[in-house]
């Protein structure tokens, strides 16, 4: 796909260059004109040539006086005197007065000089700049002089675009727009019935599970043009820029069609219009601008927009009403089947050994998104460069997924003895309570080698499967485990630190989340106390229930925690020597896999 993009900041740094010419112009250049002509004298020798009858024309101005001789074009300048009867003699001398002497040149070459040669100077500069400019983004040298001119990238249609086939997993997404690529080969199988397309659909999920890749699939798939904008780069410069590039991304589409517009996070101009204080005009012109384009085209022109948002919540009515966006296509996070497909389809970039198991690293992988998967092939792929092997290995990719979810090694932490003994019990106390605990996911690997993201130990959980639904008791074990590493140092070392912050997050959130959301207590039955805001970034949530009733909550939430950190407590009790034993082993070799773990466990 070739890519014409017009760069902006060289195009600001021009006009501003252009506007320091224009000053030095006129500071240098003009006076040195006008100047040029002129011959300066004292006033005595004015005196005498009026004596000597010998003045032509004179003009008597504020500060000088200027005069021609009879004999010669020369323009002198004098100072002026205190000298009240000089316009008598002057007249009697037979000087006509003349109103502008000193413009030696004609009306048409001063205007020539002063307004158009600077132009033509600037035009020419302008565009040689504009083409080199073109030449090093790569793209044909083409006239683009205006201001607020659209930034829309163009992407001219090619055989080497990208495909269906190229996004791994996210079937449905695929079928949804399947329609829209038929739509794009066949209009009239649609207009005949008098089917309408939607104008515009919504790509909804979170960052890096490749909506930007499914647009391009899109227009790849129908062999049409691509135009690509990001939300933001509506809303950057200048005021009026906004609704002017949309006008003109629009004015382009409709020469190209039939073409794939895509929006890039949409929301940053279609936030709801709620009257915010210090609410952004800016961004509201560029919505309105939208809203009319888009109810401008008549229906089947051949226009198709796309937008991709992770927040389609905090998006305008306006916006996703019939007619609009009305159309929306979740692009989910990939499950087991989708990543190991996403790593495969990676993978054939690099050159991997032949008894690599992306199933086995798919399912180590669990809640990763296609970005952070492709970013889990290439770490290995590095890992294996560094390590001086031509090859990636299974253990370059399980390491690389740690570097991914958890940060590079930090090979120069310094870590006393005893904190590495409290982190060795602190991460078997989880291992152990969640392997005694009979639903709770199996350990895969522990490290207690410190990690660049600040965990000092880590405990890689595998969900054998993708688990849709959860039941109270393994939420419960899930709490249980996390308060394990704090249970695992009150137990040994009859002390706690700092270390479990992390923990106490996670096992609060999901003991609220029992109470407020999935109704697992007794007292609120199946009320929802609290509502999901952002479902697609973090999950943030806002409570909706009154003052007595949020009391209510933190006391079972802190009850709910507290019963599972006893449980905790009483299990790590029960098998202190394995504890010990297994402590020791990480302790000794800072890294233990699932099955050493078990195998001691069950010797
Ligand atoms: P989004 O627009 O949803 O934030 P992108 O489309 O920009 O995500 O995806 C970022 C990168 O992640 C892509 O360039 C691609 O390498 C990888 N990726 C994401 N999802 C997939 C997928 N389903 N199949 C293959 N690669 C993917
Ligand atoms: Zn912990």
């Amino acid at each position: 796909m070739k890519e014409v993009k017009t760069p902006k900041k060289p195009l600001f740094l021009y006009y501003l260059g252009v506007l320091i010419l224009l000053m030095l112009f006129n500071a240098l250049l003009a006076p040195m004109l006008s100047s040029s002509a002129v011959k300066d004298v004292d006033y005595g020798k004015f005196m005498t040539r009026i004596e000597q009858k010998k003045i032509d024309r004179v003009e008597v101005e504020d500060n000088q006086i200027l005069f021609t001789l009879k004999d010669d074009d020369t323009v002198y300048r004098t100072g002026l005197m205190n000298d009240p009867d000089l316009t008598d003699r002057l007249y009697e001398a037979g000087a006509t007065f003349d109103k502008e002497i000193q413009q030696t040149m004609s009306p048409l070459t001063s205007m020539l000089i002063y307004f158009v040669l600077p132009m033509v100077i600037f035009i020419f500069i302008g565009q040689r700049l504009n083409k080199k400019l073109m030449e090093q983004a790569g793209g044909k040298g083409s006239m683009m002089f205006g201001m607020g001119k659209s930034n829309a990238k163009i992407y001219v249609q090619s055989t080497d675009g990208i495909r269906f086939d190229d996004v791994a997993g996210e079937d449905e997404a695929k079928e949804s727009l399947t329609e829209i690529v038929d739509y794009l080969h066949n209009p009239s199988k649609y207009t005949d019935v008098g089917a309408q397309m939607p104008k515009g659909i919504l790509l909804v999920g979170p960052p890096g599970t490749g909506k930007t890749m499914l647009a391009k699939a899109v227009a790849g798939e129908a062999r049409v043009p691509f135009f690509s904008i990001s939300g933001s780069e509506f809303v950057e410069m200048f005021v009026g820029m906004g609704a002017s590039k949309v006008r003109d991304l629009f004015r382009q589409a409709k020469e190209k069609a039939p073409c794939i517009v895509f929006i890039d996070e949409i929301d940053t101009i279609g936030k709801k219009r709620d009257g915010q204080l210090g609410g952004n005009d800016e961004r509201e012109q560029t919505l309105n601008q939208l809203l009319t384009e888009m109810d401008g085209f008549e229906g089947n022109n051949g226009v198709i927009i796309l937008a991709a948002t992770n927040r389609p919540e905090s998006l305008d009515p306006a916006l996703t009403r019939p007619g609009r966006f009305d159309r929306r296509v979740p692009v989910e996070l990939p499950d087991l089947k989708g990543r190991e497909a996403i790593l495969k389809v990676h993978a054939k970039k690099i050159k991997t050994a032949k008894d690599v198991d992306f199933a086995a690293i798919a399912r180590m992988a669990a809640g990763t998104s296609g970005a952070e998967l492709a970013n889990i092939i290439n770490e290995a792929a590095l890992r294996a460069v560094r390590q001086g092997r031509t090859e990636v290995n299974q253990s370059d990719l399980e390491e690389s997924i740690e570097v991914v979810i958890a940060g590079y090694q930090k090979k120069n932490a310094i870590m006393t003895d005893q904190e590495k003994k409290i982190v060795a019990y602190h991460e078997i106390g989880h291992a152990l309570v969640a392997a005694k605990q009979t639903e709770s996911a199996p350990v895969q690997k522990i490290t207690i080698i410190p990690r660049t993201s600040g965990a000092l130990g880590y405990t890689m959980q595998v969900e054998q499967t993708d688990k849709v639904l959860m039941n109270k008791e393994e939420l419960e074990n899930k709490i249980a485990t996390l308060t394990g590493g704090r249970a695992a140092e009150e137990i040994v070392f009859g002390q706690i630190t700092t270390g479990a912050s992390n923990d106490i997050e996670q096992a609060t959130k999901i003991a609220r989340a029992m109470i407020t959301r999935y109704g697992m207590s007794e007292d609120f039955d199946m009320v929802a106390m609290e509502t999901v805001t952002n479902q697609y970034l973090g999950g943030d949530t806002s409570l909706a229930c009154s003052a007595d009733t949020q009391n209510e909550i933190d006391r079972k939430v802190v009850e709910i925690v507290k019963e599972q950190h006893e449980k905790a407590r009483s299990i790590l009790e029960e098998n202190r020597e394995k504890l010990d034993e297994l402590a020791g082993f990480l302790y000794e070799k800072e890294t233990i896999t699932g099955e050493e773990f078990m195998e001691i466990l069950n010797r």
